[in-house]
């Protein structure tokens, strides 16, 4: 566990401490603030993330989850957050890169055993776990 860097990029930062750490599996969990960020939304019917939406504004991550996993060979952070506005309206989605730390603390767990790996899904368009 940690605190992020002012201006660290939320997303890439967090894939780097597991790189760094070797974490190939496990889960984390992101409180803080943010300067602005970037979150996607999985359209299902197009399986693809639609245009990004991109909030420009200060918020707080009243929730960010996500897990550590592997993909093309590589380590996969995938996480989620919840971002709340100053009347305490939220906005939610798949974290993107681009979402910019205010202020964070981290918690990122390791898990014992085979890390799961990412294969594409032609039902879903996205990359499961296989
Ligand atoms: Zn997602």
């Amino acid at each position: 566990m940690g605190r992020l860097a002012h201006n660290d990029d939320l997303l890439e930062t967090l894939t780097r401490l597991c790189e760094r750490n070797r974490i190939r599996c496990g889960f984390l969990q992101v409180i803080g603030a943010v300067q602005g960020a970037v979150i996607g939304y999985y359209d299902q019917k197009k399986k693809k993330y639609g245009r990004n939406i991109v909030l420009r504004q200060e918020l707080e991550i009243t929730s960010c989850l996500g897990n550590v996993s592997l993909k093309d060979g590589g380590i996969f952070v995938h996480a989620h957050v919840t971002l709340a506005d100053e009347r305490g309206k939220a906005f939610g989605g798949h974290l993107m890169p681009g979402t910019k730390v205010f202020a964070a603390e981290y918690v990122i767990r390791e898990l014992k055993g085979t890390a799961l790996v990412r294969k594409y899904d032609a039902v879903t368009g996205l990359y499961l776990w296989g």
